[in-house]
C-alpha cells in the first residue's frame, strides 16, 4: 500500500467527471487499498479517486474510525449509483480533503439507497441516513466534478477558493526558504 498525494482546489482535475470501472480487478484493489490508506493518514472519512488523481469512478470510506479506539470498518463502493433520495433534509458541518482546512453547513437528504460494486466486485444494495447518507452523496459529487463548496453561494465559495490559492502560494514559498 502505499500513500497517495491528495488533490486540492483549484485543480482542475476535481472538475472532471470520473469514469466507470469496467472490472473490480487486483489493479481496482490496489487502487482501493492506496486510497483507504491515504484516507486514514489524511485523516478523513471518506475518499473519491479523482482526490489522487485517477478519475475512476470508486469511493472508500469509513465514518465510524476514530484513533482512539482503532477499530476500521472500511467500506469500498465501486460504480456506485444513488437513487430513493428522501425529501427529507439534514445539515452536517462538512469538509474535504480537497480543500483544506474550510468547513460549511451543507443540506442533503437525509437517506438514500446506494447500489454499487464491493471490493470483491459483488453487487450490492444498502439503504443508509444520516452521517452516511451525507458522506456518499458527499464522495458521489467528486465522481461528477463537484465539491461541497460548489453548494454554497458564488461569493461564499470564491471567498474560500481564493484563501485556498494564497495559502498553497504560502507552503510554496516556504518550502523556497526552507
Ligand atoms: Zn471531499
Amino acid at each position: 500500500m502505499a500513500i497517495k498525494k491528495i488533490l486540492t482546489a483549484p485543480d482542475p482535475l476535481l472538475k472532471t467527471i470520473s469514469k466507470p470501472v469496467e472490472k473490480v480487478d487486483d489493479e481496482i484493489r490496489k487502487l482501493m487499498d492506496d486510497m483507504l490508506e491515504t484516507m486514514y493518514d489524511a485523516p478523513g472519512i471518506g475518499l473519491a479517486a479523482v482526490q489522487v488523481g485517477v478519475p475512476l469512478r470508486v469511493i472508500v470510506m469509513d465514518i465510524s474510525w476514530n484513533k482512539e479506539d482503532g477499530i476500521k470498518e472500511p467500506k469500498y463502493f465501486v460504480n456506485p449509483v444513488i437513487s430513493n433520495k428522501s425529501k427529507d433534509l439534514s445539515t452536517y458541518e462538512e469538509g474535504c480533503l480537497s480543500v483544506p482546512d474550510q468547513y460549511a453547513e451543507i443540506e442533503r437528504p437525509e437517506k438514500c439507497v446506494i447500489n454499487y460494486l464491493d471490493y470483491d466486485g459483488k453487487e450490492k444494495q444498502e439503504e443508509v441516513e444520516g452521517l452516511f447518507a451525507t458522506c456518499i452523496q458527499h464522495e458521489m459529487d467528486h465522481l461528477e466534478g463537484i465539491l461541497f463548496i460548489d453548494h454554497l453561494s458564488k461569493l461564499k465559495k470564491n471567498l474560500i477558493v481564493k484563501k485556498l490559492v494564497k495559502s498553497k502560494k504560502q507552503s510554496s514559498k516556504e518550502r523556497i526558504v526552507a
